[in-house]
């Protein structure tokens, strides 16, 4: 019998919803590059539902259960004593979601002895030690694809939503005001700027096309080029370095996972190459900026608004200075796991799940870290090592 631990965030706090906004989803088949939606023998949960919290536990229980293992679903992850920390040593499957994650550092890895699979039910691993995984055989893996157009739809709603100045003129909306002036002294139109991705993986690229009809310009830095179609389709410029490209844009968006190469690669010298007053959206990891450098960044004007989901630590504490500082956007890590991405990352832990029980292999595209080494994803988008 395996104990797997299933580490989710708090139910609303009105309680588990027993009605929906919405009565279905939309039927998708495949994702923009081909790769099949996950594909599990079964699932147990009605598609739209709250899957990512405690009384959700992502559909999966009937399913462990019935296979004999033991399921335990937990909010507590942080501080000592938390019910992750009491777990830990038999834990077999730890099972967690970025927007709340569990933090699999090398000390709790350590404390694991029993640990085979860290899955991540959602994209990007990086609150796993990618390194101690490595070292200790235990395998990664996450549900590529399955929330990448979520984000991007939130990454186009947070530019136009700081270049327009939305939230301060809802805000005057909501304080009884009509203060026209106040509303439109920060709003610009994005026709016509230059919008530029640090990565187009799954994500910055569906930025970048749902960007287009905007006729904006599109600039892109990647490890590797896009096919020259998918450049001259888009019109993008490509830059060899993000270095190069800050200079030519009015609006950057981060898309690259958090790694050893990308860790606080937005701090104060590097924001010393941005357009004064350009935009800077990262719905990728909170720990690719360091911190302190984007309030300075907004309090000078060198930033003219910054957006995103990511924060660390996760939850960010109440004094953190990103809730504070003057023109954000920030929301609590939400891009990822709407109702419809819940549906799609559920289903693909659920098919995770089936592989590593059945010894079927898990999909390649889905593995970060496998047989002691980078796999999959995870050695095309990820480097191990730490911070240089
Ligand atoms: P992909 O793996 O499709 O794309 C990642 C891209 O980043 C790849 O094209 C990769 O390049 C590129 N990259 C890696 N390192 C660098 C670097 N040093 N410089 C430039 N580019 C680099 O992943 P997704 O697009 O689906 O997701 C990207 C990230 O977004 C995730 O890792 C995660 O951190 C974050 N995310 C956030 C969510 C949220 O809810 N806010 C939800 C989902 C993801 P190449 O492969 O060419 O080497």
């Amino acid at each position: 019998m395996a104990k797997i631990v299933l580490v989710l965030y708090d139910d609303p706090v009105e309680g588990y919803p027993k009605t929906y906004a919405r009565d279905d989803l939309p039927k998708i088949e495949r994702y923009a590059d081909g790769q099949t939606l996950p594909t599990p023998k079964a699932i147990d949960f009605q598609p739209g539902t709250l899957l990512g919290s405690v009384s959700g536990e992502l559909g999966l229980r009937k399913y462990v259960e019935g296979l004999g293992h033991e399921l335990v679903v937990t909010s507590s992850k942080d501080g000592a004593g938390s019910e992750l920390d009491r777990h830990l040593h038999d834990a077999e499957v730890v099972i967690s979601q970025p927007f709340w994650p569990a933090y699999l550092t090398a000390e709790r890895i350590a404390q694991a002895p029993k640990l085979k699979l860290a899955l991540t039910a959602g994209i990007g691993s990086d609150h796993v030690d990618l390194d101690a995984a490595i070292e200790r055989g235990i395998t990664v893996a996450e549900v590529t694809f399955c929330n990448s157009i979520s984000v991007a739809e939130h990454v186009v709603m947070m530019i136009l939503g700081l270049v327009r100045n939305y939230i301060p003129s809802y805000q005057w909306v909501m304080k009884g005001g009509w203060n026209i002036a106040d509303c439109v002294s920060r709003s610009y139109d994005v026709e016509g700027m230059h919008v530029g991705t640090v990565a187009a993986g799954r994500i910055g690229l569906a930025v970048l096309k749902r960007l287009k009809p905007f006729d904006m310009h599109l600039h892109y830095t990647d490890r590797h080029r896009l096919p020259e179609s998918v450049e001259r389709e888009l019109g993008l410029t490509w830059h060899a370095s993000r270095e190069d490209m800050y200079g030519a844009c009015d609006v950057v968006t981060l898309n690259c996972p958090l790694h050893p190469e990308t860790e606080h690669m937005i701090n104060d010298e590097t924001l010393k190459l941005f357009k004064r007053g350009a935009y800077l959206v990262n719905t990728a990891r909170g720990k690719l900026a360091d911190r302190d450098a984007i309030v300075r960044a907004l309090e000078s004007g060198q930033l003219a608004g910054y957006a995103g989901d990511v924060w660390f630590p996760q939850p960010a504490p109440k004094d953190h200075p990103w809730r504070a500082m003057p023109h954000h956007g920030m929301t609590p890590h939400i891009s990822g796991t709407s109702l419809s991405a819940q549906t799609r990352y559920a289903a693909g832990t659920r098919e995770i799940l089936e592989c590593y029980f059945e010894g079927r292999p898990i999909r390649n595209e889905y593995l970060i870290v496998d047989g002691g080494t980078l796999a999959g994803t995870g050695a095309h988008s990820y480097s191990a090592g730490k911070k240089a």
